[in-house]
């Protein structure tokens, strides 16, 4: 099973749906099978994956916090695998690569990670860019 999140460009509604794999997904689509709840349009697509941010806020004092904060690494290091598993690094760039994301008419299937400032984070949220801000843990931590 996987779950896309659906947009309808009808009436802007988004929802999410599961199939059975991504092939039952573009066959549904084909025979215009899929359609909004709302307005029964037949013009829904699948949305972009909302841009991720990590924020090195690592510090030293949750370094020392003994075994609690090991389980938690351990949570953020899985979840640091998927990120770069599935999303594309952007370093520095990250307000410059969300803009020509959420600005472009082309359809990008990976989200990207990478660092920003407080000001660019702030300037993101002002034009409707949605991103995440998650902690991020040196590998040179083990
Ligand atoms: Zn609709």
């Amino acid at each position: 099973m996987i779950k896309y999140k659906l947009a309808c460009k009808n009436c802007n509604l988004t929802f999410d749906s599961w199939f059975a794999s991504s092939y039952e997904y573009e066959k549904l689509k084909k025979k215009k099978l899929l359609n909004c709840h709302n307005c029964n349009s037949n013009d829904v697509d699948k949305t972009l994956m909302a841009p991720k941010i990590m924020n090195n806020i690592y510090n030293r004092k949750f370094q020392e916090e003994s075994q609690n904060v090991k389980s938690i690494k351990k949570i953020l290091k899985e979840y640091q695998k998927f990120i770069k598993n599935n999303l594309r690094y952007v370093g520095k760039n990250f307000a410059y690569e969300a803009r020509s994301i959420y600005y472009s008419d082309k359809k990008e299937q990976k989200g990207i990670y990478g660092s920003a400032s407080k000001k660019d984070l702030k300037e993101l949220k002002e034009e409707g860019i949605e991103a995440e801000i998650i902690p991020w843990i040196e590998d040179k931590n083990n």
